[in-house]
């Protein structure tokens, strides 16, 4: 039987911030195990034969506000400073998302979009972030005009197509939330570091692995190995129902049928990232040669059509945020709070969203809880 310190499941960003620290700081031996036949998880990418980097599983950009989790990743990669712009396209014009004050102009007349900028910044400042929430208890009809467009055009139909349910059924506080810029920032994200590895993510992955420490079984799963590998630590970043045999029932997530088309064209659309909130079936298209401003002659585009998620079928990637869910989830958590030496982490394991930075925190932290 093959003997091991650490015996990771999952080789995503979870798993490998912990394989790293484990090897580095401990001096420690590590096993990572992933059922897929690549390393890096979600963030994975890869050349496609166009000489354009893909996102296999949906376009990522890295971006914290958070300099220790920085400073950790920029051991593992130069950086391509890259901010990310985003543009929905609303009554067929191209308009900045999160909705600004530019956003005001394309879309209505000089008139109102003058009055409702005045009444914007009049009221909440410049350069705020407003939830449309706020619009709607104003006492003002424009504003709350306002605030019922962003909701329609903006919030509505992405969210229908994204959860495949009619919004009012999601968690309410989340339409609430959604932001009307007072300035002209542009950008999708405020962090002070916004960036993409500049070699990709796959080659991030692997220099965070090169530990000779580390040994990474690909194309192995969990119940494979079990009982076949001894182990002191188990740090399992699966999903948290399949380690117990969804003996509770199962975490439902959403899922993404990410359709990728290659065209034989330097350049498909205007920018990164279009989101279509009213049009078509996918929610957004996504064209990679943005991502890390590489020319070639062709480009590659993707399509993401939302849908649940089924085992075997597709990937899991969005908890739904859901009570029922959250409680079953809590349930699950009691089980494991029973198991010594098996610590559970990642968006599986935690059954939570984590943007890459989340991801990382969370697995220095557990590191240090270990420690
Ligand atoms: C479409 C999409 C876009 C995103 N875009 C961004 C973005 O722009 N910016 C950002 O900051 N974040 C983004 N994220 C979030 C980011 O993907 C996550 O923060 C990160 O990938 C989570 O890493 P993880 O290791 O927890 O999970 P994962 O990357 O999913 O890794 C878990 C691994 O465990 C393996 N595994 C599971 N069960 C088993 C088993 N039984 N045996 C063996 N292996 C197993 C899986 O194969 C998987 O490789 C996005 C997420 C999605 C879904």
């Amino acid at each position: 039987m093959e003997k091991v310190k650490n015996l990771i499941v999952g080789c995503g960003l979870s798993g490998m911030v912990l394989a790293e620290r484990l090897a580095a700081k401990k001096k420690e031996t590590v096993l990572v195990v992933d059922r897929r036949p690549h390393i890096g998880g979600n963030i994975y990418d890869y050349k496609d034969e166009s000489g354009v980097t893909v996102h296999k599983y949906g376009p990522h950009v890295f971006h914290t506000n958070d300099k220790k989790v920085w400073d950790y990743l920029s051991k593992f990669t130069d950086w391509h400073y890259f901010m990310y712009r985003v543009k929905a396209v609303i009554d067929g014009r191209e308009v900045n998302i999160p909705f600004n004050l530019d956003s005001l102009y394309k879309v209505f007349p000089a008139h109102l979009a003058g009055r409702l900028e005045e009444k914007l910044v009049g009221k909440f400042g410049f350069n705020k972030k407003v939830p449309i929430l706020d619009l709607r208890l104003a006492n003002d009809e424009d504003l709350r005009f306002l605030a019922q467009y962003v909701y329609e055009k903006v919030f509505l139909g992405y969210t229908a197509k994204q959860w495949g349910v009619k919004p009012e059924d999601l968690d309410p506080s989340v339409s609430g939330r959604v932001p009307v810029y007072t300035g002209r920032d542009d950008r999708y994200f405020q962090d002070k570091y916004q960036a993409i590895p500049a070699g990709g993510y796959t080659k991030m992955a692997r220099i965070m692995l090169a530990d000779p420490r580390i040994k990474v079984k690909l194309d192995t799963d969990f119940g494979e190995i079990r009982n076949q590998v001894r182990y002191e630590r188990l740090f399992y970043t699966g999903p948290i129902d399949e380690f117990f045999d969804f003996e509770l029932g199962e975490l439902p997530y959403r899922s993404l049928n990410i359709r990728f088309k290659r065209f034989e064209r330097a350049c498909y659309q205007s920018g990164p990232q279009i989101n279509f909130p009213e049009n078509y079936d996918f929610t957004r298209s996504v064209e990679y040669k943005y991502y890390l401003d590489e020319q070639a002659a062709q480009t590659v585009v993707s399509e993401e059509y939302p849908e649940p998620y089924v085992t075997g079928v597709n990937e899991r990637y969005y908890p739904v945020p859901e009570k029922k869910n959250h409680e079953l989830y809590g349930r699950y958590r009691q089980k494991a709070a029973g198991l010594k030496n098996v610590y559970f982490a990642g968006r599986l394991g935690d059954y939570k969203y984590y943007n890459m930075d989340e991801t990382v925190k969370r697995a220095l932290e557990l590191f240090e809880e270990i420690k």
